[in-house]
């Protein structure tokens, strides 16, 4: 770029609002904790003012860079003359204070403050006037901080330039992301201190006080502190942890926390998530240092009944090109701010202080959402989930207003996952028990014990039984039982014998519950078989037996008597060929030695229980044998006939036997000796077959030639 006349007109100086602007931004000291340490910065609102004008002949930009460093000690005069000459695309940059041109694109400028003890939150500064000069000049299509402006058509003549695609992505994600608001609400950080972090009191025993890291005073502590106890603070009231100094040298705490607000498109709204990380540290004196980051947005839509469309946006390097800025979600890399766990979207603690007047005008105005969301507390929660769930119409103002406050804190726990209890909440206009499908009476019952999700269900499946529980049952069916299969027994024996057969026989108390009770196992199984087996479960002595485990030895063994009956009468007519098959196969396999003989199974029940004895599935073979697919033989020791040993599958193609498994139980390869003994009887069986089959052959010839 020719340099000639470019330093002809004198630059721009900063205006006097510049210059105040500046001495009013002083600064807040901040910590930026790394995994391998931490170093102070400074955080101010602006890093660059701006100032920008078209030379005379309208081909030059002159953009002059103001630090506010220099501001604040009240020079006027730039630090860089910025040129950029759009036609020719070229630029060039003169250093007011050394006197020397630069080549550097604006964000390799030095301006002599080092760019890390900035946050790089902080805001350029430019008039609307400069704003507009800058980007009409650079044909960016649209109002862009003149930092980026600059950076990006200096970027793109060095051929550094984010590609085309990358532009078009750029400016889009610009568009959204300049209608967010550059406000936050006045109590934000009162709110983060408030509601979002979890507070602590560190104390010294002998002194009877402590340091409140929520109030920030020295208040007095209970005689009987203990460390790591919990309570609250005498001063603010807040929830603390007791902290003992000597115990603890500091604590570090970290979370996130959001903010709903209205774009000024005045049509989307967006979700502000930020990362919040407390750091309290025995050499600091335990003063909180707080600091805040925003990582995540999500642009969305509120509407009837429909889900929201949202679209998402991360905090990061854009496309490996070295730039942090807003990047479509998923699609920047990550700095540690968002790494660690924090990936993207995350549950956070939504600010409420502005929740009413959002939502008013929409289809969620009538929804208690400030009340619901701020009695979270300081649980973290899927807020766009919430959110999605309030417009799909789920009943959560009718729930609210009813008093099942703890019914909808596991609701929002759960991210809006169903619970135990089921809910019909697409039907509209209906009554708020009718949600659940029980009556007025069983609604006002869950409201008197503001049920939880678990003791919905118990009121609800009582009401599916028609039979109606007392508080106290309900309690203790919660707090001993759950949902057990038992309660379907509550139309046979009253919920009031069965409870105390629990507790005198079964021992759930003392247990600890149904869960670690074994007796209540036992006692659910024997009714099940006894009402299988058709038994009277009206009776008393036989719905509640005298000793639980003999009863239910007794009934399985009589139960599995039964089962073989049935299995025997289903399987009776393909038992009739298996019979067939095995009086065949028992002509060819009659091999003995010493140690082993044969066995062939005969009808279903002889694979069943060879089955359950050797633990393997042999039953399943049972329709191939009886097709004579293949052929199950059981090894059985001559001196223990009626005991399973070995199971044995043999394939039979067109009359020539091979051995395909050999198994003991569980599966596991037979014995050497039990292996040689198949095979020998093999050989033996083939022999036979192949003479009955020349018989058998030969007797067909005859027949043919008569
Ligand atoms: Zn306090």
């Amino acid at each position: 770029m020719r340099k000639a006349g470019l330093l002809g007109k004198k630059p721009l100086t900063a205006t006097r609002k510049m210059l105040e602007t500046a001495q009013k931004d002083t600064g807040t000291i901040k910590k930026a904790v790394l995994s391998y340490g931490s170093y102070n910065y400074t955080e101010y609102e602006s890093r660059f003012y701006f100032r920008a004008m078209i030379s005379a002949n309208k081909e030059i930009l002159e953009v002059d860079l103001f630090t506010r460093k220099d501001l604040a000690y009240g020079k006027k005069e730039p630090r860089f003359r910025i040129f950029l000459d759009r036609e020719k695309n070229d630029f060039i940059s003169w250093n007011t204070v050394e006197e020397k041109w630069s080549r550097a694109k604006i964000d390799m400028l030095e301006t002599d403050d080092d760019r890390y003890s900035y946050s790089y939150r902080g805001r350029n500064h430019a008039t609307k006037e400069t704003l507009n000069t800058v980007n009409r000049y650079l044909h960016t299509g649209c109002v862009q901080d003149v930092e980026t402006a600059v950076i990006d058509f200096q970027a793109r003549i060095r051929g550094e330039e984010l590609s085309r695609k990358h532009r078009l992505v750029t400016d889009s994600i610009d568009g959204y992301m300049n209608t967010v608001p550059d406000r936050l609400p006045a109590d934000w950080m009162k709110f983060i201190n408030d509601r979002a972090l979890e507070h602590s009191i560190f104390y010294i025993r002998d002194m009877r006080t402590g340091y409140c890291t929520h109030c920030r005073l020295r208040v007095p502590v209970p005689t009987n502190v203990r460390h790591k106890m919990t309570g609250k603070c005498s001063q603010c009231g807040s929830s603390v942890t007791y902290r003992s100094w000597k115990k603890q040298k500091g604590v570090y705490y970290s979370t996130a926390v959001s903010l709903l607000q209205k774009c000024t498109d005045r049509d989307n709204y967006v979700y502000r998530q930020f990362r919040v990380d407390m750091h309290v540290k025995r050499d600091n004196k335990y003063v909180p240092e707080i600091n805040t980051w925003e990582m995540y947005r999500r642009i969305f839509q509120i509407g009837h009944n429909s889900r929201i469309k949202a679209m998402g946006f991360e905090w990061g390097e854009f496309n490996y090109t070295g730039i942090d800025r807003w990047c479509h979600e998923g699609r920047c890399r990550r700095s540690w701010l968002n790494g660690d766990g924090g990936y993207g979207y995350a549950r956070s603690v939504p600010y409420t202080g502005n929740m009413k007047k959002l939502l008013k005008g929409t289809c969620l105005q009538y929804v208690p959402a400030a009340e619901i969301l701020k009695s979270m507390g300081s649980k973290r929660i899927n807020v766009m989930v919430v959110f999605d769930d309030m417009q799909m119409g789920f009943p959560y103002e009718a729930f609210w207003k009813m008093g099942l406050r703890r019914f909808i804190h596991e609701w929002i726990g759960r991210d809006g996952v169903h619970g135990l209890t089921l809910i019909e909440w697409s039907k509209k206009g209906i009554r708020p028990w009718e949600y659940f499908g029980v009556a007025k009476e069983d609604m006002r019952q869950a409201v008197r014990l503001d049920a939880t999700d678990q003791q919905m269900r118990i009121i609800q499946k009582a009401s599916e039984l028609f039979i109606r529980l007392t508080d106290e049952q309900v309690l203790w069916l919660d707090r001993y039982m759950g949902v057990h299969v038992l309660m379907n027994y509550f139309q046979i024996q009253t919920p009031h014998r069965i409870i105390r057969y629990l507790q005198e026989n079964a021992g759930v108390e003392f247990n600890g519950g149904a869960r670690n009770c074994t007796l209540v196992h036992f006692w659910t199984d024997y009714l099940d078989m006894v009402n299988q087996l058709g038994w009277d479960l009206h009776d008393r002595s036989v719905f509640f037996p005298q000793d639980i485990q003999r009863a239910h030895d007794e009934t399985a063994a009589a139960f599995a008597i039964l089962k073989d009956k049935a299995d025997a009468e289903k399987m009776k007519a393909k038992d009739l060929i298996m019979n067939r098959n095995a009086k065949e196969i028992k002509k060819a396999f009659c091999y003995r030695n010493d140690e082993y003989m044969i066995t062939v199974p005969g009808c279903f029940l002889d694979f069943k229980h060879e089955g359950n004895a050797q633990h393997n599935c042999v039953a399943t073979y049972y329709d191939r044998a009886v097709k004579g697919e293949c052929i199950i033989l059981f090894i059985r020791r001559r001196k223990a006939p009626k005991e399973s040993f070995c199971t044995v599958e043999l394939q039979n193609d067109n009359g020539k036997f091979a051995i395909m498994q050999n198994m003991t139980a569980y599966n596991k390869d037979a014995p050497e000796d039990a292996k040689a003994f198949m095979q020998k009887a093999v050989k033996e069986a083939q022999k036979i077959a192949d003479r009955m089959a020349a018989e058998e052959g030969k007797k067909l010839r005859m027949r043919v030639a008569g």
